[in-house]
């Protein structure tokens, strides 16, 4: 076996086992993001110190965990695997926290004990685990505190790694023995570049995970109000209108549009418009909360769509009143100037003749601008037009 050959095989295998460990991560990650879009739990940033992406995160790391430690027993080799073991450390104190990774290394001192059962060799295991520990997280902690770049990580991980390595060319460990110069170079850059290119993907990875938390949260919540959009409401109403629709529950859906929007946007401003949408956001989302199953949506510029399930043209009729009594309340305070404003609302509650959700959102509409014709700042609903 040419000295080549030896020095390239290992690296390879070694890159390409840690890129497949993040890859298969990261497919855990999406799924539980999407499993979060689908439950409709909104969530900014990707955080895996809080729920089940925290779960899921300590039970992967800890398998790895533990599946090192078994293959290391199997091979009755301890030095095999000591670089993985290390940016796994590394990995999961920078991504997950302390108590997660105090988690994951005890899992790994729980199950050497396991494997090779209680000996001098598992206390030095332990031993040396704690200290690791130790050592990264100091080293984290001091390049968090010091504001730089986490990229120092690489350096001061292979400092450590230096170290470990040197120990085991200089002192005969028990249980360990000790290795050769070839080895102690060989596993220190090769601990060097698993390093670099996981500290690239991951880099790269993180990034576009955020970056598709927030393209996807541009896409269904309006930036201005904060209120779900026209493509939200679309995939949403279709949805609650079939299932309301077989099993036969009642579904009142609710129109409004501010009243004389334009003038306002003319005499105060586009500005002041853009404030008054905000505020009346924030009372509709306040008003919406409080329903059991609603959902408010900005459907247009000044037009607004709720979803009441479950309640009656009568409940959603006191809702509107409510909504109409906090819109009167409301002074909304621009440049010194204080703006009042008014909505027309109308409201319409499924019928054994609506064939699809357009029916009733058409219905809903024509109510609302019946609310308009008869002299705006009222509420119509299709009872009184049947
Ligand atoms: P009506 O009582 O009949 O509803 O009259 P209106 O003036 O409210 O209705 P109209 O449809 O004539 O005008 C709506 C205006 O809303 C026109 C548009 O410029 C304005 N608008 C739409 N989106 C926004 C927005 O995001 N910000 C601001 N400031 N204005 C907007
Ligand atoms: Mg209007
Ligand atoms: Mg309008």
């Amino acid at each position: 076996m040419t000295q080549q050959f030896w020095l390239v095989q290992p690296l390879f295998t070694g890159i390409f086992f840690a890129l497949g460990i993040i890859l298969f991560f990261q497919l855990i990650v999406r799924s539980t993001l999407r499993h979060y879009n689908h439950q409709r739990q909104k969530i900014d940033k990707i955080d895996f110190s809080v729920g089940r992406l925290k779960l899921i995160s300590v039970a992967y790391f800890s398998c790895l965990a533990i599946f090192f430690e078994y293959s290391a027993a199997n091979v009755r080799n301890y030095v095999a695997f000591i670089n993985f073991r290390l940016l796994l450390l590394i990995f999961v104190i920078v991504f997950l926290g302390l108590r997660s990774s105090l988690i994951i290394a005890a899992c790994d001192i729980l199950a050497h004990l396991v494997f090779y059962q209680f000996s001098i060799e598992t206390f030095y295991h332990a031993v040396f685990i704690v200290t690791m520990f130790a050592a990264v997280y100091l080293m984290i902690a001091w390049i968090r505190h010091d504001k730089s770049s986490a990229a120092w990580i690489i350096p001061g991980a292979e400092g450590l790694v230096i170290i470990i390595w040197f120990t085991v060319h200089f002192i005969n460990i028990r249980g360990v023995g000790t290795i050769g110069w070839s080895s102690v170079w060989f596993n220190s850059i090769s601990f060097l570049l698993m390093e670099m290119v996981l500290f690239y993907s991951l880099s790269t990875l993180f990034h576009e995970n955020q970056q598709l938390l927030t393209v996807t949260r541009q896409a269904s919540i309006d930036s201005l109000t904060k209120l779900k959009n026209y493509n939200v409401f679309n995939k949403e109403y279709t949805h609650i209108f079939e299932q309301a629709g077989q099993a036969n529950l009642t579904l009142t859906m609710l129109e409004m549009d501010i009243d004389r929007f334009k003038n306002i946007n003319d005499h105060y401003g586009h500005l002041a418009g853009n404030e008054v949408l905000i505020q009346v956001g924030m009372v509709l989302k306040r008003l919406t909360e409080q329903v059991d199953h609603a959902a408010c949506y900005r459907t247009g510029g000044e037009e607004f769509s709720i979803l009441l399930p479950r309640l009656s043209v009568v409940e959603a009729g006191q809702f509107a009143q409510r909504l109409q009594t906090e819109l009167d309340q409301l002074n909304v305070a621009y440049n010194h100037e204080v703006i009042k404003v008014t909505a027309s609302v109308g409201i319409a509650t499924l019928r054994n003749y609506d064939k699809n959700a357009d029916h009733l959102f058409e219905r809903a509409d024509r109510m609302l601008y019946l609310s308009k014709g008869r002299g705006r700042n009222l509420v119509t609903t299709d009872e009184t037009s049947l």
